[in-house]
């Protein structure tokens, strides 16, 4: 034997001796329980089949209240495994008020890198490379799929530590995923996943989606409950009725046209200036979130800074061109996500927010938050807020223009609405109270008496959703539409 082999077998037998890393073994703990890492590694297809409920984050009546929730009444996911792809098969039925068509069947996929959405026509298209990203992480949502790619020879892992009954692991997936694993120290199986994520609204927020209710199929341990939290809000919660292992799932391939054709650019942001009155400027262009402005003397007001930093800030510098006053305030009509998306941008702009006092808390929470992972206006250039919070009413008044700003009183959908009412033209300035475009009027009685009880006399409706219209016109349609399905 010459010396380097002696030397080369030493070393293997060094290495092979050497104690298993303690986050090694943590993960192969894991699949021991979960069935063995070769059951594991030889697992074709899973298809998760049950019902499950995902409510709508930020669209609940007050702050603080329960959020509004789809029933999702079927619930299809298929994996496989081997190709890295996935679909996601849901119908789901508005439980809460709503103006929009109250039942959704929806399709996502995932193959590899390419996301893809199919309508219920059967027409697929391809979503944003963003999307793609969000659906890979959600795959790891999955004791199967995070243990499979935590034995992967490509990923590495990290950090293990206790928590309370679980050990965590940090997992770097062989594609540069950061996720971390909570493996139950009694059972070894995997009780949780969790990693970072960024939402417009609330900046940085952690995704954990934990594990429940295991039963044994085919050689493997399945869990029959599994629960997504974003932050403190349920995100997606699945009662497992089925988990078949190496069912027939079909051909989940995204098809050639779907992948050849460019992941979606994001349309230039539009936004057009339609005169109303005498300083009176309605914002739309593109989507259906407009903006509206008045002229004081001395400064204009902003109502409504909707969506997201990119709609709201490019609203912002449409107002500064109106005018050469100062754009001094934004009026937050109410705290749904979609309102006050703009919320941060506008205090990064130096505007006073004007909202209804009920949304003091959730609104400076959402001002503090971190947003590192996707750096926003306000966290690139911090700035304290400066508010003027309104009760029951409150008038902003000068030589050149008046704007009444009220509580929508008693409305099953919005705690905190504020809407506008302008004496000198005679028009309605609102938010989610009215748009020509929805199905059904669930609460539209309810705006006309609310109306009616503040003693205004309108002529017109300038909404931030649909289009401008004479009073009579949308009284009529409320009328006519009613509450409709809505009220189901
Ligand atoms: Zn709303
Ligand atoms: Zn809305």
């Amino acid at each position: 034997m010459t010396r380097t082999v002696a030397f080369v077998i030493t070393a293997v037998l060094i290495a092979a001796c050497a104690p298993t890393p303690p986050e090694r073994k943590v993960i192969d703990d894991a699949a021991a329980a979960l069935g063995g890492a070769a059951r594991i590694q030889a697992v074709k297809t899973l298809t998760i089949e049950g019902t499950g409920t995902a409510p709508n984050a930020g669209q609940n009546r007050m702050p603080n209240d329960e959020l509004p929730i789809w029933q999702v009444s079927e619930y299809t996911r298929t994996i496989d495994l081997a190709n890295a792809r996935t679909r996601v098969r849901q119908r789901r039925e508005a439980k809460f008020l709503f103006a929009g068509a109250l039942t959704q069947q929806l399709t996502q996929g995932l193959d590899g890198d390419i996301a893809y959405n199919t309508a219920p026509d059967g027409t697929m298209t391809r979503a944003a490379d963003s999307v793609a990203r969000d659906r890979r992480l959600e795959l790891l949502q999955h004791p199967i799929t995070i243990v499979r790619a935590a034995l992967d020879s490509g990923a590495k892992l990290a950090n293990v530590r206790a928590d309370v009954n679980d050990d965590l692991v940090d997992v770097t997936t062989a594609k540069g995923d950061v996720l971390t694993l909570g493996v139950d120290r009694t059972t070894h199986l995997p009780s949780r996943v969790r990693y970072m994520s960024d939402n417009a609204n609330m900046g940085d927020v952690a995704m954990v989606t934990t594990f429940e209710d295991y039963q044994d199929v085919s050689g493997l341990k399945l869990p029959r409950r599994i629960t997504t939290m974003m932050d403190k809000y349920l995100q997606f919660g699945v009662q497992v009725s089925k988990n078949i292992v190496d069912g027939t799932v079909g051909d989940l391939a995204v098809p050639a046209n779907v992948k050849a054709a460019a992941p979606p650019a994001p349309a230039p942001m539009v936004v057009t200036v339609e005169p109303v009155a005498k300083g009176i400027w309605w914002l739309a262009g593109s989507g259906n979130h407009r903006s509206i402005v008045f002229e004081f003397d001395d400064h204009l007001v902003l109502f409504e800074v909707p969506l997201n930093e990119s709609r709201s800030k490019a609203v912002i510098d449409k107002a500064r061109t109106l005018s050469t006053k100062p754009l001094t305030t934004a009026i937050v009509s109410h705290h749904h996500f979609d309102h006050s998306g703009g919320l941060r941008v506008a205090v990064a702009e130096a505007l006073t927010i004007v909202t209804h006092r009920d949304n003091e808390a959730f609104f400076k929470d959402l001002l503090a938050r971190p947003h590192t992972i996707v750096p926003d206006a306000l966290q690139k250039n911090p700035k304290p807020a400066t508010f003027q919070f309104v009760d029951d009413e409150l008038t902003l008044k000068d030589k050149s223009m008046e704007v009444q700003l009220y509580h929508l009183l008693d409305n099953p959908r919005e705690g905190t609405n504020l809407f506008a009412y302008v004496p000198r033209e005679r028009l309605l300035v609102q938010a989610d109270l009215y748009d020509a475009g929805w199905n059904q009027h669930p609460w539209g009685e309810n705006v006309l008496a609310n109306v009616e009880r503040r003693k205004l006399r309108v002529d017109r409706d300038v909404p931030v959703h649909g289009v401008i219209e004479p009073y009579a016109q949308m009284v009529k349609t409320i009328k006519e539409k009613g509450p409709g399905a809505g009220t189901k």
